[in-house]
């Protein structure tokens, strides 16, 4: 696999997802199954969708599964971080559009990864100037690039699909939508299990019944991860406190 200063194998795993099942079965069929089987899929002539919007609520996992798909497929990764592509490329709006493109194909296979579409891609002829428009104009060229594109892989996220270029949602584009939603009570409970996956737990915690609580209902992914970065630096305290009580204790009884 090729690798470019700008791109690289994110190093999240399927494991560190929590829930999400039904993404990971279109991520597995349509991305990471042609990616490392091209010779079944090119012998049976089977095609498979290639453009993916994700959308919801913030925090629930868009980023996070778009980067593991990358990881499971063993592909680059290129994440646009939406307006940034206006400040961060030089050139024109069709050539930075442009340029992202040739620099995907450059290391396929790669997912190009356009976080918060929306910024980008506001419905033609509305209020964002003519810089959308064209963004948008090159875009569609470019999605619609057939064998050129061959093996670069697109993922959008936003939480407004309502506001992007209708245009843009068709299949072949970011044709697929796949809803990301905020995670229900046995969501939850994945979540944190994937979260906790690299730490030491005392056997007598219960993540199901933290899940289950009623402080962490309507808690997006986010929020837990937040809450278990709370309770981890809270042990950790403890932990140092006891340390440094018998440290102090060795001093004075050396005296
Ligand atoms: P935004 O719309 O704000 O960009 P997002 O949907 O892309 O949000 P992520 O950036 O993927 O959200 O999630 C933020 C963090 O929350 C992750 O890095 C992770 O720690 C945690 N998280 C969110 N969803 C999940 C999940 N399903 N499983 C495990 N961790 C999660």
């Amino acid at each position: 696999l090729k690798r470019k200063g700008f791109s690289s194998v994110p190093d999240v795993k399927w494991e560190d997802v929590g829930g999400l099942d039904s993404l990971r079965t279109e991520f597995h069929k349509n991305i990471i199954r042609p990616i490392k089987y091209p010779d079944v899929y090119k012998e049976e002539g089977i095609k498979t969708e290639t453009g993916f919007l994700l959308y919801g609520p913030p925090g629930c996992g868009k980023t996070l599964i778009a980067k593991a798909v990358a990881n499971e497929a063993g592909a680059n990764f290129i994440h646009i971080k939406g307006p940034e592509i206006l400040t961060k490329y030089v050139g024109e709006a069709e050539e930075k559009v442009r340029r992202i493109f040739s620099d995907a194909r450059t290391c396929s296979p790669c997912i190009l990864f356009f976080d918060e579409i929306d910024s980008l891609t506001k419905k033609r002829g509305t209020e964002g100037g003519s810089g959308g428009d064209r963004i948008v104009n090159q875009l569609l060229l470019e999605l619609d690039g057939g064998d050129r594109r061959k093996g670069v892989y697109v993922i959008g996220a936003t939480n407004r699909p309502d506001v992007m270029d209708q245009t843009l949602l068709r299949p072949g584009r970011f044709g697929k939508l796949l809803y990301v939603p905020l995670p229900n009570q046995d969501e939850r409970g994945l979540i944190l299990k994937a979260l906790s996956r690299n730490k030491r737990l005392d056997a007598d915690v219960d993540l199901m019944a933290v899940a289950r609580s009623e402080a962490c209902e309507n808690f997006s992914g986010a929020d837990l991860s937040n809450l278990m970065m709370i309770v981890t630096n809270a042990a950790f305290e403890e932990k140092m406190s006891k340390i440094e009580a018998a440290s102090r204790e060795g001093t004075s009884s050396q005296k």
